[in-house]
């Protein structure tokens, strides 16, 4: 496919995100008050161009000339549009792909993370440990000596969400990406610990992976898809 997004990206962009996640959570509290970093327009434009894009690929048997590895530059002051190419990155990380995807009857709602390490180590040995893609905070603790649990994905933290409840100050919190199994957590279900509906599940031994996939929720997400 070659360049993706990630490719194009400079050490100088990497350190402005590093930046910016200090301040990521006033950013998610401004979305949720509708406020958000373009205009209706420009982005309706764009959401066109990205849909037309889409079609392309959709029919890709046709052999019709896409984006794909390439920028589309839209200036929305004079409506002058350019299309720049992009080298792939050697190194880049978002090329990996998830290969060998199992398909079990685990539901998110459901299955608790002890069953599931459970699953992973009957499947793969006593060794292996499970690797969330996201980190999880798990519990907050104020200088106060208060502390509250989280069980949030950290990107989903609102300011509220690490506010402490007693005195008002923002709280450090604890996050994990991998249990083993003994961790004193695991009653709790996927869901609950901000695992989504049929989630892809990473087990893992050393450096050898294996890819699970929560499908008995297909049916649950493939319904509410269905507007009709
Ligand atoms: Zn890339
Ligand atoms: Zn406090």
């Amino acid at each position: 496919m070659g360049a993706c997004y990630e490719c194009t990206m400079t050490e100088t962009d990497w350190m402005l995100i590093n930046k910016r996640k200090s301040c990521a959570l006033l950013t998610h509290e401004q979305i949720s008050e509708g406020k958000i970093p373009t205009t209706p327009t420009s982005s309706s434009v764009i959401a066109g161009i990205q849909v037309q894009e889409m079609l392309k690929l959709l029919h890709s048997d046709r052999g019709l000339p896409t984006l794909a590895g390439k920028g589309f530059v839209f200036n929305g002051l004079t409506h002058d549009s350019y299309v720049v190419e992009y080298q792939e990155k050697p190194d880049c990380m978002s090329h990996e792909t998830y290969e060998n995807i199992e398909e079990r009857a685990w539901s998110a709602h459901t299955m608790t993370l002890s069953e599931l390490i459970g699953e992973v180590k009957a499947d793969l040995g006593e060794n292996a440990v499970v690797d969330f893609d996201r980190d999880i905070a798990r519990i907050a603790r104020c200088s106060c000596g208060a502390s509250k649990d989280l069980y949030k994905p950290v990107h989903k933290l609102k300011a509220g969400d690490i506010a402490c409840p007693d005195c008002g100050k923002s709280m450090q919190f604890e996050s994990f990406h991998t249990i083993s199994g003994n961790e004193d957590f695991l009653d709790r279900t996927l869901y609950d610990t901000g695992i989504p509906l049929l989630h892809i599940i990473c087990g893992r031994v050393g450096m050898n992976t294996k890819y699970y996939e929560l499908s008995a929720d297909a049916a649950e997400v493939f319904d509410t898809l269905d507007l009709a």
